[in-house]
């Protein structure tokens, strides 16, 4: 972008020594001189910028007057995936992902036009290979005798920082949702249970209203429980502690607390290996019992729930396979995402058990999936590696 002036090999010494040696008179030899001093130093003001441009961090994109794409650095390239040859000429649109809203692009060529720059963190582009990225853009113009010559604009990656934001304020609104609804029940359980009292002078409870209260104090000890777990894990804090474990004895000793949740599924353990494996105890019972409690919520009652585990030489693999509702295939991926469920059949659940479920699952270098069969069952699936490694 930056033109070279003169040749690239010369330096104001070598070209002054030529002109000495040039039958010029010295008045014309001084000026020449003069002249070369000043064009190469342009010259190095321009390798100069160009070093800079090519330097920096942050991706920086120039188009010419007629917004034609004219200059971009390494590190644009390495935002947009595009290389400067594939670009050059073309107009900054082939990054246009829809996203952004138009008003932006109005009030921007508004700036431009009173040649003032504009400054944006609602630009959402597209890159080569189609993903989207979000920037904080800054577009002003060069002027040349008051003339618009090319338009500036420094790029600044913020996608992780707006995505951050993002599951913040999702985490408050569903954290705040589900803490409404077992307080409001909570609430009007000890009103009318104080109007009671009042009435009768009685101060007892009864064991359904106790039942009552019991079953919203656990729904709200696990929502705190698993905001911790999903904290942890974000911050990076969930630690294992891990212990050298009898696989089956786990897994018969959940089982048991998984009966009591449900009389009325027939749950087994079918085609089982022994293994004794590296693992944090508690946290493979919370994985366990969560997909449990799942195929539990999930399938009618007198159903069968089975448990199998396989082994080869290098993992164990663990299935709870139910005959229930099932998952369709468009959300088998996002089941396993922070607070996504199932719209039509959400129940009692937050979204976060499977979340918290697969990353312990990877914490243990092991990993967790889904087959499933709309109206016909679906069968989880976590493996674990025998060996511990570093
Ligand atoms: P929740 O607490 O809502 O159950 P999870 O993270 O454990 O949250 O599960 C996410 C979603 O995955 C659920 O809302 C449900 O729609 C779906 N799901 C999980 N397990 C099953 C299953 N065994 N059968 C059908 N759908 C399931």
């Amino acid at each position: 972008m930056v033109a070279a002036l003169v040749p690239k090999d010369n330096s104001p010494n070598c070209c002054s020594s030529v002109i000495r040696r040039l039958a010029l008179s010295t008045k014309m030899k001084t000026a020449l001189t003069q002249l070369t001093y000043e064009l190469l130093s342009a010259e190095d003001e321009n390798k100069m910028l160009r070093q800079i441009l090519s330097s920096s961090t942050d991706p920086i994109l120039i188009t010419s007057r007629d917004v034609t794409i004219f200059y971009v650095n390494p590190a644009w390239e390495k935002l947009t995936g595009y290389s400067f040859n594939e670009v050059k000429g073309k107009s900054p649109n082939i990054l246009k992902s829809g996203k952004t809203p138009r008003s932006i692009y109005r009030k921007m060529w508004q700036a431009l036009s009173q040649n003032q720059s504009f400054t944006t963190e609602e630009v959402i582009d597209k890159r080569k290979d189609g993903s989207l990225y979000q920037i904080h853009s800054s577009i002003f113009p060069v002027l040349k005798e008051n003339n618009v010559a090319y338009y500036v604009q420094i790029h600044h990656d913020i996608t992780k920082r707006k995505h951050i934001d993002e599951m913040k304020a999702q985490f408050l609104s569903v954290i705040s949702h589900e803490l409404k609804t077992p307080i409001t029940v909570l609430k009007l359980f000890t009103q009318a249970r104080i109007a009671r009292a009042q009435k009768t002078g009685s101060v007892f409870l009864t064991s359904e209203e106790l039942k009552g209260f019991d079953r919203e104090l656990t729904r709200l000890t696990n929502l705190i429980n698993d905001m911790l777990d999903s904290s942890r894990i974000e911050t990076g804090r969930m630690h294992l502690n891990i212990e050298y474990v009898n696989l089956n004895e786990l897994i018969e000793s959940t089982l048991e607390n998984a009966r009591e949740l449900s009389k009325e599924h027939r749950i087994v353990f079918k085609d089982f290996q022994e293994c004794m494996i590296f693992v944090d105890r508690e946290r493979l019972k919370q994985v366990f019992l969560n997909l449990l409690t799942n195929a539990i919520k999930y399938s009618p009652q007198g159903t069968e729930i089975v448990i199998r585990t396989k082994k080869n030489k290098k993992n164990i693999t663990v299935t709870v396979e139910d005959f229930g509702i099932g998952i369709h295939k468009n959300e088998r991926k996002a089941i396993f995402d922070k607070f996504y469920q199932v719209e039509k059949h959400a129940t009692t659940g937050f979204g976060l058990g499977l979340y918290i479920s697969s990353e312990i699952i990877k914490q243990h270098r092991g990993k967790m999936w889904v087959k499933s069969a709309v109206g016909k069952g679906s069968t989880f699936f976590f493996t674990l590696p025998l060996q511990v490694s570093n």
